[in-house]
């Protein structure tokens, strides 16, 4: 028999859902900070066996939304509810239980099996742990609930496990080789916007898009184009930095981890425009894939 199924990654921001999903799959697919809002597109994870295939959604976490992207991201959120074969509801011990309402109704209304994962136990003393394990039991009953730490790895195979137990019988939807079904010029995409996270204060991350505009693998290197968009002059000037200091940083810091993910050399170009107010543009997010 060979089983396969859908299982989306469902959550706040910042509870560890992206932390999960690489863990799961085994590869750094989606892009990890300690900011929110990082993964705004829906990025499937692909694990595959010889007598299974499981398919990970890690979905951009519940906003309420102020502009146009947000909403965009919302709707990526509400489609995930509706086609998955198991939910994993990730939730952290930080996070305070007024933020996970609006989630467990719709928990508790699902026919699909649901595991609510605590995150990060490594932060919490065993006493908080069990008052939120009690918690989560009461709060959805029909769910299961399990402690973990994806960051160091704790009962991540437990979870596993009961995700194989629960897949449904089905064939392989991808090619067995295949771990995501983003392009390379996403991921590349998704390198350079953490860095820019990581990189700049406040608003900045968030008025930038990256547009890949050109991916050439050769046989001893990939050779790679990249376009920072913002949305005013003034933030072109914060993101190249005193005498392109800053965006030096960035492509360093970039082009090592994708070294690291492609396995190969890369030289990597960057470029910063301008195009006033993309966010607020239909044409624009159209043009950067939102739709
Ligand atoms: P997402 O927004 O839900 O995708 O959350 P991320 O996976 O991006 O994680 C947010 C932050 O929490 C990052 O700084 C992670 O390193 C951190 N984190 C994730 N899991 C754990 C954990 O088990 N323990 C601790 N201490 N930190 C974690
Ligand atoms: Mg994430």
């Amino acid at each position: 028999m060979h089983k396969s199924g859908l299982v989306n990654i469902v959550g706040n921001p910042n509870v560890g859902k992206s932390t999960l999903m690489n863990e799961l799959v085994g590869e750094r697919l989606s892009i990890i900070t300690n900011k929110s809002q990082t993964t705004r597109h829906r990025i499937l994870g692909i694990v595959s066996g010889d007598d299974f295939q499981i398919v990970y959604s890690d979905t951009p976490g519940i906003i309420k939304p102020h502009y146009k992207l947000q909403e965009r991201m919302m709707n990526g959120v509400v489609s995930s509810f509706e086609d998955a074969d198991v939910f994993l509801y990730v939730t952290d011990v930080i996070e305070t239980q007024d933020k996970n309402l609006e989630y467990i109704e719709k928990l508790q209304k699902t026919k699909v099996p649901v595991l609510i994962l605590i995150n990060k136990i490594d932060l919490a003393d065993p006493n908080t742990i069990n008052d939120l394990y009690d918690y989560w039991i009461k709060s959805v009953p029909n769910a299961e609930v399990h402690l973990i730490s994806a960051l160091h790895k704790k009962n991540l195979s437990t979870i596993f496990d009961r995700i194989f137990e629960l897949l449904p019988e089905g064939p392989a939807w991808f090619p067995k080789d295949q771990l995501t079904d983003k392009t390379e010029r996403f991921i590349v995409s998704e390198i350079v916007r953490e860095k820019i996270l990581k990189n700049y204060q406040k608003e900045i991350p968030y008025a930038c898009e990256v547009v890949v505009e050109e991916f050439k693998e050769e046989p001893k290197i990939i050779r790679i184009k990249v376009v920072i968009v913002v949305e005013r002059p003034t933030q072109k000037g914060i993101i190249i930095g005193h005498k392109g200091s800053a965006l030096k940083r960035v492509a360093t810091h970039s082009r090592e981890d994708m070294e690291a993910f492609f396995g190969k050399k890369v030289f990597v170009e960057f470029f910063v425009k301008v195009k006033k107010d993309w966010r607020d543009n239909d044409y624009n997010l159209r043009d950067f894939g939102y739709v």
